[in-house]
C-alpha cells in the first residue's frame, strides 16, 4: 500500500469570535489517501492556515523537507518510521511548536489507515488495552458578565452530571491572558465563590477539576488562590502559570494540596520530559494532535507511567481528536481521565456536526472502540460546509 495524496481542509465556524477562547471554532483536518482507497483521517489543534502551510509546502534541502512531499509514495503502515522520518526530514523548521503540531494530524490519519488496512482498533495497534477510558465533560460557559458566567457554567454542571459523566472539567478563565470574552476580574475569590457554587450544585460525589488559563502570575500568588478553594475537593488545577515558568511550576507542585496540570500546549516528548524530570507536573495533559500524534502521545503516556505522573490527555477539538484521546487512555496505564467536550453542551457547530458517529458515553465510560482505526467518520457535508481554505 502506498501513501497518493493528502488533503488538508480549514475548517471554520461562520460566527466565530475573536475574542473568544475557545479553539472549537475551527480545526485543520487531514485525510490520506492511498493506492487501495483507504483514506485515514486526522486533526490538530493549532492554527489551521499555518499547519497546512506547513504540510503542503515543498523542502528546498534534505533537513528542510515538505512534510506531505516526505509522505507521497510510502508505506502508511510503518507508522513510526514515518514519524522519525517526518522529525528529522522536516528538523530545520519544525522539531517543536507548529510543525509538531502539523505532523500530529499526519501521524494520527496513519495510526487510522492501519488500523484500517489490520482491521483493528488504534488501541490494539498501540500495545494493548490496560485501562478503562474515562471521560470528563470540559465545561466553558458563555455569558459577557461574571453572573451570566457562573449562572451558564453551573447550569452546564449540572447537566454534565445528568448526562452520566462521573466528572466535570470548570473553565473559570475571568483573567489573565486567556481570558473569555475579554472577561477581566481581578478579584481571585470571584473564582473560589464560582467553584463553590458548582460543587454545591452537583455535590460531593462528581470530581470535579478546575482550569484558570495561565491567569496567574507567579506560583505564589497562584499558590494563594488555589487555598481559597482546595477545601471544595478539587481533582486538579490546570495551566495556573505561564507554560514556560517551569521553575514556578516546580515551586507550585512543592506547595499545593491541589494536583498541579499542564501541557496541552507542549510538543513532542522532550517538552513533557523537561517538566517531568524537574517534579514540575502532577499530571501531564498531552493533546494527541499537538504533542506530534498517537506515536508521541504514547511516549509521553509511558515516561509519565514510568514516573507515576497521572496522564490526563486534553482534547478541545472534535470527535477525531477525542477518539485518538479514547485509544491512548485506553494503553496509558496512569491515564485516569480523558478531556470530552459533550457536542450538546458545546457552542460549536463545528464540533456537534463533524463527526456524525462519535465514541459513545455508556455509564459514564467509553466502551473500548471496537471499529477498526480510530473508529469514527467524518461528515463529508460538514467538511464541504465548514471550509474555507
Ligand atoms: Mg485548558
Amino acid at each position: 500500500m502506498k501513501i497518493t495524496a493528502i488533503e488538508c481542509f480549514v475548517l471554520l465556524v461562520p460566527d466565530y469570535r475573536a475574542d473568544a477562547c475557545s479553539s472549537a471554532q475551527d480545526n485543520l483536518v487531514v485525510k490520506i489517501h492511498t493506492d487501495e482507497g483507504l483514506v485515514g483521517i486526522g486533526e490538530t489543534d493549532t492554527n489551521p492556515w499555518v499547519a497546512k502551510a506547513m504540510i503542503e509546502a515543498p523542502g528546498t534541502h534534505i533537513m528542510g523537507l515538505g512534510l506531505k512531499e516526505m509522505l507521497i509514495g510510502a508505506d502508511p503502515t510503518d507508522v513510526e518510521g514515518l514519524w522519525e522520518r517526518m522529525y528529522r526530514g522536516s528538523a530545520m523548521t519544525g522539531r517543536r511548536g507548529l510543525g509538531i503540531c502539523a505532523m500530529g494530524a499526519l501521524d494520527m490519519a496513519l495510526w487510522d489507515l492501519k488500523g484500517k488496512a489490520e482491521n483493528k482498533p488504534c488501541w490494539q495497534l498501540l500495545g494493548g488495552a490496560v485501562n478503562t477510558i474515562t471521560p470528563y465533560a470540559s465545561l466553558l460557559p458563555d455569558g459577557n458578565t461574571l453572573e451570566e458566567y457562573t449562572k451558564v457554567l453551573v447550569h452546564r454542571a449540572v447537566e454534565a452530571k445528568r448526562l452520566g459523566f462521573k466528572a466535570a472539567k470548570l473553565e473559570i478563565c475571568i483573567k489573565g491572558p486567556y481570558s473569555h470574552n475579554s472577561l477581566q476580574i481581578p478579584d481571585d475569590r470571584e473564582i473560589a465563590r464560582i467553584v463553590r457554587a458548582c460543587r454545591e450544585a452537583v455535590g460531593p460525589s462528581m470530581t470535579l477539576m478546575v482550569d484558570v488559563a495561565y491567569c496567574w502570575q507567579d506560583w505564589k500568588e497562584a499558590l494563594r488562590a488555589i487555598e481559597m478553594f482546595a477545601e471544595d475537593d478539587i481533582y486538579f488545577i490546570e495551566t495556573p502559570l505561564p507554560s514556560d515558568d517551569y521553575e514556578g511550576y516546580a515551586k507550585l507542585v512543592k506547595a499545593s494540596a491541589v494536583r498541579v496540570a499542564a501541557g496541552e500546549w507542549l510538543n513532542s516528548r522532550f517538552e513533557f520530559l523537561e517538566l517531568m524530570d524537574r517534579d514540575a507536573l502532577d499530571v501531564v495533559q498531552p493533546d494527541v494532535g499537538r504533542v506530534g500524534g498517537l506515536t508521541e502521545a504514547r511516549r509521553v503516556a509511558l515516561h509519565a507511567r514510568d514516573r507515576g505522573i497521572v496522564v490526563v490527555p486534553h482534547c478541545w477539538k472534535s470527535a477525531i481528536g477525542i477518539a485518538a484521546s479514547a485509544h491512548l487512555a485506553a494503553i496509558a496505564p496512569t491515564c485516569s481521565y480523558i478531556e470530552f467536550l459533550p457536542h450538546g453542551l458545546s457552542d460549536s457547530r463545528l464540533r456537534r456536526e463533524l463527526v456524525p458517529d462519535e465514541l459513545p458515553v455508556v455509564d459514564g465510560v467509553i466502551p473500548l472502540p471496537t471499529k477498526p482505526g480510530l473508529g469514527i467518520t467524518v461528515s463529508d457535508a460538514a467538511l464541504k460546509a465548514f471550509k474555507v481554505a
